[in-house]
């Protein structure tokens, strides 16, 4: 049997940035699963079935609680997310390093169940810089963005609960320094 993967949980602002963070990685690595989670949330323009996430009435979501099918779920802007467990639990078995991109409250339960997780935030380098990447993705109402900045200075309070804080300035760096943490995680838990 080869070595079990890592599960890492990547969380940051919204408008951090870490969606393209995470699409470089899995572009450049072959050693990283993406989760795709459930969520009751809308898609937006651009978004498909199965490849953002998987788009789920609540009562659909709240059947996948009850039937104890996610390792973790959380209420966000009034919408369900959650991570289903088969994925994860595979890819894991199979020696990939598992990458859930979730929000701080989810964080915290994965890393409850499961203390080896590896933590990481991602940040924009500025609030200034957070607002006008809110504004430059041109999904939002006024009233969203407002409410996600708010979001993201309850979420500035958890950031003292992961292992590390990564600043998203250049993405290229940004990516080369994550995929460093988790190869040297890797190293880290050889020697234990
Ligand atoms: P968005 O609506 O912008 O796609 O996501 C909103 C927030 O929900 C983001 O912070 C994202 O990381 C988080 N999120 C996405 N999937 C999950 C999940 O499965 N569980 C939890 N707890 N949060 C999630």
């Amino acid at each position: 049997m080869g070595e079990r993967g890592i599960l890492i949980v990547v969380s940051g602002f919204s408008g951090a940035g870490k969606g393209t963070v995470m699409k470089e990685i899995m572009g450049q690595y072959d050693n990283y699963a993406l989760s795709i989670s459930a969520t009751t949330r809308k898609p937006r323009a651009g978004e498909e079935e199965g490849r953002e996430y998987f788009f789920k009435s609540t009562e659909e979501f709240e059947k996948m609680i009850a039937k104890d099918e996610l390792i973790e779920y959380a209420r966000y802007v009034d919408n369900y997310y959650g991570t289903p467990k088969v994925y994860v639990e595979e890819q894991l078995a199979a020696g990939k390093d598992v990458i859930l991109e979730i929000e701080i409250q989810g964080a915290l339960k994965v890393k409850e169940k499961f203390p080896e997780t590896l933590l990481l935030f991602v940040t924009p380098p500025t609030a200034r810089e957070l607002r006008s990447r809110l504004e430059g993705r041109g999904t939002e109402t006024k009233d969203v963005i407002d409410f996600r900045m708010n979001r993201a200075k309850e979420e500035a309070e958890g950031m003292n609960q992961y292992d590390y804080l990564i600043v998203n300035d250049v993405l290229e760096e940004c990516v080369a320094q994550v995929h460093q943490i988790i190869q040297g995680e890797h190293r880290r838990s050889y020697r234990n």
